[in-house]
């Protein structure tokens, strides 16, 4: 039984969810300020001393924050920047009819194909780059989730979900997205991040199949970050890193005359919180944005160099 949401009146739903609709899985679920939810935020290990091995060097934090610096300053200046989660979450529930909506349902739907795709290149990378490629339970599994994401056909924009996009398990075939979300990733490259978070959760599905990858990732990012990510957010990393990896390759692949740093930061800078909190099952997400960035180096470099 599974069900994922963050904060106030979402921590509500995530009762009803978990009551009527058990097997959904949330990606993205935002939240309202409540005074318990601080609690728990606070209690819940934000910060973790590091371990010795393998955390990033002096050198590495200091450009690590740059690159932050880079994604939430490009969320001023790109007008076709993502907006920020708490900033969305704040906003009036969107008609599905709306002109932004619509636009975004259309971009969801028309990326759809290419992400599956994009999804399925990440994953093999991925499983590359953490030894599993030669290991053949591991490989029947990787099989087994590429077929889930290729059995993808739909996107249903709900107005209901406002800023949220989930997938539930019971219905593999369909990403359902919030309104207010469609219409708050204003490019493809931040649209193509979010599919492919949610592709990812598809992929793993429901029996957890990847979960070794999940760890291995999630191990590797509260190494270099010090921050404690195991269990569920160890899977919502993964998912991030996955939306990452698959609008990067989408950017190679597609150039434009706007700067890399710039569409790169596309894909992470709904993480440009004000209001950066936490809860059990996600990171905070500035805290999410550097362990992507620890964990995809590349992404560091090519944010701090490309900037201009
Ligand atoms: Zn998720």
């Amino acid at each position: 039984m599974k069900s994922y949401s963050r904060g106030g009146a979402a921590a509500q739903r995530k009762t009803l969810r978990k009551t009527f609709a058990p097997l959904r899985r949330c990606v993205r679920s935002f939240f309202l300020i409540a005074v318990v939810l601080t609690c728990l935020t606070n209690a819940s290990s934000q910060t973790k001393p590091s371990r010795a091995h393998a955390s990033l060097s002096p050198e590495a934090k200091a450009l690590l924050e740059d690159a932050i610096g880079v994604v939430c300053t490009q969320a001023k200046l790109d007008p076709k920047s993502s907006v920020a989660i708490d900033e969305m979450q704040a906003r009036p529930s969107l008609p599905l009819h709306s002109p932004d909506a619509r636009a975004g349902a259309e971009r969801a739907q028309r990326l759809l194909p290419l992400a599956k795709e994009l999804v399925i290149n990440s994953l093999n990378q991925l499983s590359t780059d953490y030894g599993f490629a030669n290991s053949r339970n591991f490989n029947l599994r990787l099989r087994q989730a590429i077929a889930r994401v290729n059995s993808v056909k739909r996107v249903r924009p709900d107005m209901e979900s406002r800023d949220n996009a989930s997938v539930y398990l019971s219905r593999p075939h369909v990403i359902t997205f919030g309104t207010i979300f469609l219409a708050g990733l204003r490019s493809d490259e931040g649209m193509i991040s979010v599919l492919a978070h949610e592709l990812m959760h598809i992929a793993d599905g429901d029996n957890d199949s990847l979960r070794v990858l999940v760890a291995a990732v999630g191990n590797k990012a509260s190494d270099l970050t010090g921050l404690d990510i195991h269990g569920q957010r160890s899977e919502e990393v993964t998912c991030d890193l996955i939306g990452a990896m698959a609008a990067r390759a989408y950017i190679v692949t597609s150039p434009g005359y706007e700067s890399v740093a710039r569409r790169l930061a596309r894909s992470i800078q709904h993480n440009c919180v004000e209001l950066d909190e936490g809860d059990e099952d996600h990171l905070s997400p500035r805290n999410t944005i550097r362990a992507l960035l620890a964990l995809n180096p590349g992404l560091v470099r090519e944010l701090i160099n490309d900037r201009f």
